[in-house]
């Protein structure tokens, strides 16, 4: 029976809503006005969008078949998983995309692939969908491809010619995991994959720095690599999660780990868990992996916020963090380095800077610092200013309680 191209898209599509890595930020400014063809990645990239779920939905986020020759037990495309099956032809991608874009129903393409055949075969069917949005209709939108782990270093390195961003997942985060739920994948190999990823698209890097001191992007793959890490499927706590995107971020310059809570699937193996994480887990991981990148914290620091390497789901990470270190604080924001600064909850990047230019003409109140930050009642328990000091409250056992979030009713959508 032929198999229309409306339902292909409907059982590709859903296929593909488990990939969490697909946000679009990042890329270079490239656009059809200057360059002729089709389409543009503004400056900045793509405007985000998401779906009620938390997932992006601004991209056609597509699997060119979920046919897959593995068994990963973890995937409901796993080849022994009675799902229904359908395959795109590298045509009908291209397209799709093109139709979607002109209709302004997208940005770009994020494209993910079962296994048909052989990793080669099925990464050459992905790269030549990129190659001729790109080559034979001049697309200039963002293109987002998965790498298939054990395809050739001639495929990689075309995939990273016609791609903003490609990603290859890591899926587990350790190796015994992975070897447990998905013997087929290498942990060797996905790992090669990405430092040969990287190794090429720093060689393509042009000297020099931009206008606002930054390094210039990379003429391949100028968004970057990312990678997504799933989340309950075993029993590695959020302490040794967080050291692997740790590891990941400095061994592989891995712009993103995505996380996605595991969802439990039909006919599941019996060594997954019964029912999925609780979707918290996610969110505070998300806000750890951001004190990594932008706050100077390390894993092991943020991770011991909870109990038994697990992140405290009632505060953020980095409130846990102040309230299991109080002999830091308070913290005079008139002297403090920026270092510390960033580790008083409730004062973000930008706080923290406008804090640091505001001190250098006038020495700070309280109201100074409530106007330049978002909440003075989560600031002030751990701050002196000159008119300000928060005596016993930050020894107070009440204090926790006092800055909890009060639970919320969920809105209706
Ligand atoms: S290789 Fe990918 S699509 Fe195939 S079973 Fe594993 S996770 Fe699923």
């Amino acid at each position: 029976m032929q198999i229309t191209l409306q339902r292909k898209l409907a059982v590709l599509a859903d296929a593909a809503k488990y990939d969490a890595s697909c946000a679009s930020s990042g890329t270079e400014k490239r656009s059809s006005q200057e360059l002729g063809g089709i389409g543009s990645t503004e400056g900045s990239g793509i405007c985000h969008s998401y779906a009620p779920d938390g997932r992006c939905i601004s991209l056609l986020k597509l699997l060119l078949t979920n046919f897959c020759v593995y068994d990963c037990a973890y995937c409901v495309n796993r080849s022994s998983s009675n799902v229904e099956r359908a395959r795109f032809s590298v045509d009908e991608v291209v397209t799709l995309t093109l139709d979607f874009y002109r209709r302004n129903y997208i940005e770009g393409l994020f494209l993910s692939s079962g296994i048909i055949r052989s990793p080669d075969y099925t990464m050459e069917e992905m790269v030549r969908v990129a190659r001729t949005l790109r080559l034979t209709h001049g697309f200039r939108g963002y293109i987002h491809l998965k790498i298939i782990p054990n395809a050739s270093p001639e495929l990689l390195a075309e995939a990273a010619v016609h791609a903003d961003r490609l990603s290859t997942n890591i899926e587990l985060p350790t190796d015994l995991s992975l070897k447990t739920l998905a013997p087929e994948k290498l942990p060797s190999a996905i790992r090669t994959a990405m430092a040969k990823i990287e190794h090429a698209r720093e060689e393509s890097r042009p000297d020099g720095k931009q206008g606002n001191g930054k390094k210039k992007p990379t003429k391949l793959a100028p968004a970057g690599q990312s990678t997504q890490m799933i989340v309950g499927a075993d029993a590695t706590d959020d302490a040794g999660i967080l050291q692997r995107s740790a590891s990941l971020y400095a061994g592989y310059g891995l712009k993103r780990v995505y996380y996605s809570a595991f969802s439990p699937i039909p006919d599941a193996s019996r060594a997954l868990p019964l029912s999925a994480p609780p979707l918290m887990r996610e969110h505070r991981l998300y806000q750890a992996d951001w004190l990594m990148r932008f706050y100077g914290f390390n894993a092991d620091e943020i991770a011991g916020g909870g109990e038994g390497g697990f992140l405290d789901l009632a505060i953020d990470p980095k409130l846990a963090w102040a309230l299991k270190h109080r002999e830091l604080f308070p913290l005079d924001v008139n002297r403090a380095d920026r270092e510390m600064l960033l580790r008083v909850p409730g004062l973000g990047v930008r706080s923290v800077n406008a804090i640091l230019t505001s001190r250098r003409h006038h020495r700070l109140r309280l109201e100074d610092v409530a106007r330049l930050c978002a909440s003075a009642k989560a600031v002030r328990p751990f701050i002196v200013a000159d008119d300000w000091t928060p005596g016993a409250s930050l020894d107070s056992t009440g204090l926790r309680a006092r800055l909890t979030p009060a639970p919320t009713q969920l809105s209706l959508f």
